[in-house]
Order: C-alpha cells, then sequence, then structure tokens
C-alpha cells in the first residue's frame, strides 16, 4: 500500500494571498503585496487579512479564480506516482464544494478533505505553512515526516527557532526540495 502525503492547500498549492492581496488592492486601493503579509493576520490598514478572508471564501468567484502556486501542478502530479496524495484544508464550511471544485479545475481528481487538524489523518508526509501543524504532525509518531512551506508570514526567527529541535520536520522554498528530499520513500 502506498504512503499517505497530505497537502495543505492555502499557502501551499493555492496561492492565496496573492488572491486576498488582489482583493483588497481593488476595494481599498491601495498596493499591497504577498510579501507584505508577514504575519497570520497581517493588518492591511483599511481591513485585516482574517476579515478579508471571511468577506471573500464565501463568494464560489472568488475560490474558483485562486491562482495555483507555481509549479503545484507538476508537484501533485509528481507525488501521485508515488504515494496516495490527500489534499487537506482548514477552510470553513461555506467554500468546502467550491474548493473542491477549484482543485478539480485546476489539478484533476484528488482528495479534499477539511479536518480539524492535520494530524488527526492517518499519513506519513505533510506539507503546510503552518507551523503549528507541522510539529504536531511529526510529534505523533517518529514515522512521519513534515515541511514547512516557507511563506513571508512563517519566514522569521521565531518560527525557525521552533523547528530547529523537531526531528523529520524542516522548512522547504519550493516544491523540487520536496521531491529531492523524499527520494528512496
Ligand atoms: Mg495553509
Amino acid at each position: 500500500m502506498s504512503k499517505v502525503f497530505v497537502v495543505d492547500i492555502d499557502g501551499v498549492v493555492c496561492n492565496h494571498a496573492n488572491a486576498i492581496c488582489e482583493f483588497v488592492n481593488n476595494k481599498f486601493g491601495i498596493n499591497s503585496q504577498v510579501d507584505d503579509v508577514t504575519s497570520w493576520d497581517h493588518d492591511f490598514g483599511p481591513i485585516s487579512f482574517v476579515k478579508a478572508v471571511e468577506e471573500t471564501y464565501c463568494r464560489e468567484d472568488f475560490i474558483l479564480g485562486m491562482p495555483v502556486e507555481l509549479n503545484a501542478g507538476w508537484f501533485l502530479k509528481d507525488l501521485a506516482a508515488q504515494f496516495e496524495v490527500i489534499l487537506a484544508s482548514a477552510r470553513k464550511p461555506v467554500c468546502h464544494a467550491a474548493t473542491r471544485k477549484w482543485v478539480e479545475q485546476n489539478f484533476g481528481n484528488f482528495e479534499v478533505i477539511f479536518p480539524g487538524s492535520k494530524t488527526d489523518i492517518q499519513a506519513h508526509f505533510l506539507v503546510d505553512d503552518n507551523i503549528d501543524e507541522v510539529i504536531s504532525f511529526t510529534k505523533t509518531s517518529g514515522c512521519r515526516t513534515s515541511f514547512l512551506f516557507k511563506r513571508p508570514w512563517n519566514n522569521n526567527a521565531d518560527t525557525a527557532r521552533r523547528l530547529l529541535p523537531i526531528p523529520n520536520c524542516s522548512s522547504v522554498v519550493s516544491f523540487r526540495e520536496i521531491i529531492e528530499q523524499i527520494k528512496g520513500n
């Protein structure tokens, strides 16, 4: 039986910050960029990141228009040749149907789930942009490996310090790096 590889959606295969910046820029006439989003609830000035997510994720047209992260399609295809791939997200129920549609339109036929925590999934590998998920996933079993997908909101000294002592846990800047690291599994 193949090992299971869990892939997070927002901040990993979906460039959600790009979509949110575009929404905020159009609505408020500002000029924000993904690199400005250096915290989970970035304050754009007229609106916070979390508030912008609440305003937009309930719209199917917004979800379906969200950009795919560079090389994500290649990455998922490559993984699927070796593992059972599950896409997992903490997105709220209001956009579950649209999220499934987005996955299908952009990547084809993949299982999509919305668990409370990715740690509860029976799986061997995880890639996520959330340091808490990444650490908790490996802590439950020594046989698990996780990757923190480095993004502006987790690229800081505190995150690096927390990640350092955790075995089987590393940060990566590209999908290619993950593929290289799991060779032979
Ligand atoms: Mg995420």
